[in-house]
């Protein structure tokens, strides 16, 4: 209903008492917002605004502090974030004894045979450095943690690549490697991890992955506690409220998430308790293109077109991946359910098959997201080629975690209308590192600039490394990378300005939403954060110390810390 046929109870909410950035060219910042039914109602001087209050309106001063629209993380990984706290931490734990400490205590309250799972050595939220955050630069041995732990099975885990950095140390008792069937005999069947031995060539208990994504699970360990829905169902309560803290109200997972993984938001959508804005898009675990079109054809229909679902929980299209290790896929699929860390399924796909599944995907109005890395080039060829023959652009079809890209190959981006996401904390700052010796200095690496004067239409994501949009808006805008802090191809920097629309307003896009979400009008979801300061007004490189001190996700505060 709308407010004004009920002048007695007034708007459900109102802020005031600070400015407002509406990311609405025509009245870019206001006074006051009034919300009313989960949308924003009203905007404008604050006097008009508080004419609007009645007896049902809470109303709020910011105290001088900056409202933004709520963060739209386009490549967000959000189920991810809260099984972090499902395993035991060993933050603060710097030398071998320290480690060991921490998982005698650990056995001490786990019952005998019951399986000790903890989070990596190293500091969170990456666990950078590994063993070499402990004194003695090594894992703990075999024997080191029997005498720990000598009747529980222990598995200190290695890193997931995404929100940490090859290679992973993973640890085990003799009891985990028992159970594993890891022997002096155990070669690992995909390649990237090693089984570390002593003189006498049996194992260390230390297993090192230098995988992106790391597969030690699927190959090696089959007996460690996998995460299951219920971990899922839960870690992403977690992550919500997580995500809410730092202003986010809505996600789009454009990696695709694994059905399990679904499940799992959806089981929290049914329930009404979603407090984020999710948009899922699907991770297949088809073998081959034949098997491909028959899942496409008879089982994918809710994600045809724009998808289905309602304004918080939206299943839209598929992801097809490019490139990939066979092995690894195979081995992946056979885990299914789990999906470890990563929460989608793992794929191999050669160029030609790339563009097959493409035009399979087209034939069944199901649009693509494929994430290219530093390919870009290598896909581009396949999109044109389905572009000739449909509308991809119409259909938004995604290019995702752009990396290293050449121009032209971002022309024709341009021309075929295709979508990108980016993930700059990924490419520019924890991986800076590979491109500075690139002859143009990583000019063209998340090429922000580029992608926006080309016209392109282009959205941010975190990719939860870590999760906080502020550090992802100070990377857009200060492109430091991480290992030496040099600035990372300087004419690519972006706005204060531009990066908070890249990281609210232009995700809407992803959903065709753009008439319902992203600027703060009315008409549009209530979707809003309060920060300490303002993005666009302060030194870029204090960005990623913004805090957010209120969160309103469809009328409702979902964070509040005023
Ligand atoms: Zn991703």
């Amino acid at each position: 209903m709308p407010s004004e046929t009920r002048p007695d109870r007034g708007a459900d909410l109102i802020l005031t008492g600070g400015r407002v950035l509406t990311m609405d060219p025509g009245m870019p910042v206001v006074e006051a917002l009034a919300v009313s039914d989960g949308l924003v109602s009203a905007v404008g001087r604050a006097d008009d605004i508080l004419e609007m209050a009645g007896s049902g309106t809470e109303t709020i001063d910011i105290g001088g502090l900056t409202a933004v629209p709520g963060f739209n993380d386009t490549h967000a990984h959000m189920d991810r974030e809260g099984l972090k706290s499902h395993r035991p931490s060993l933050e603060g734990a710097t030398s071998v004894p320290d480690v060991l400490d921490r998982i005698a205590k650990l056995a001490a309250e786990t019952p005998p045979g019951e399986w000790i799972v903890t989070m990596p050595v190293g500091a969170p939220p990456c666990y950078f450095g590994g063993p070499e955050s402990l004194a003695e630069g090594r894992m703990p041995t075999r024997g080191e943690l029997d005498a720990a732990a000598p009747d529980n099975p222990v598995c200190i885990a290695g890193v997931f690549g995404n929100w940490g950095a090859p290679p992973g140390y993973t640890a085990l008792n003799s009891l985990a490697l028992e159970l594993n069937g890891i022997d002096r005999d155990t070669v690992p069947r995909v390649s990237g991890l090693e089984i570390e031995r002593d003189e006498a060539g049996e194992p260390t208990g230390v297993i090192v992955e230098y995988n992106q994504r790391p597969f030690v699970e699927f190959d090696l360990l089959p007996a460690v506690p996998r995460f299951g829905l219920e971990e899922r169902v839960d870690g992403i309560c977690r992550s919500m409220r997580a995500y809410n803290a730092v202003g986010t109200t809505s996600v789009y997972e454009g990696h695709g998430l694994s059905a399990q993984t679904i499940a799992a938001y959806r089981d929290l959508w049914e329930k009404g308790e979603l407090t984020v804005r999710v948009a899922l898009t699907l991770s297949p675990a088809w073998r081959d293109v034949a098997e491909a079109r028959t899942v496409m054809r008879d089982w994918l229909s809710h994600a045809r077109g724009r998808g289905m679902g309602d304004p918080w929980l939206w299943i839209t299209g598929v992801h097809i991946a490019y490139g990939g290790e066979g092995a690894v896929a195979d081995l992946a699929r056979e885990d299914l359910p789990n999906t470890g860390w990563s929460g989608f399924v793992e794929q191999a796909v050669t160029r030609n098959e790339f563009r097959d599944y493409c035009l399979a995907a087209a034939e069944h109005d199901l649009r693509v997201h494929t994430i290219v890395g530093d390919d870009l080039g290598d896909v581009v060829p396949a999109l044109v080629e389905v572009g000739e023959r449909y509308p991809v652009g119409e259909r938004r079809w995604v290019v995702e975690h752009i990396g290293r890209a050449r121009r032209e190959d971002l022309e024709t981006l341009k021309e075929l209308g295709v979508l990108v996401t980016t993930i700059p904390a990924y490419f520019v700052w924890k991986g800076g590192g590979w491109y500075v010796d690139d002859p143009d200095f990583g000019d063209s690496v998340v090429a922000h600039r580029t992608m926006l004067d080309l016209g392109i239409p282009v959205a941010a994501g975190t990719d939860n490394i870590p999760y906080d949009p502020f550090f992802t808006l100070w990377v857009m805008t200060t492109r430091r990378e991480r290992r030496d802090n040099r600035v990372l191809g300087p004419d690519q920097r972006i706005s204060g300005l531009e990066a908070l629309d890249l990281l609210t307003t232009r995700g809407a896009w992803l959903t065709f939403e753009e008439e319902r979400k992203g600027r703060l009008t009315p008409g549009r979801y209530a979707d809003i954060a309060v920060l300490s300061d303002d993005p666009t007004a302060i030194d870029p490189e204090n960005l990623r110390d913004l805090r957010c001190r209120l969160t309103v996700a469809g009328g409702r505060v979902v964070h509040r810390d005023l």
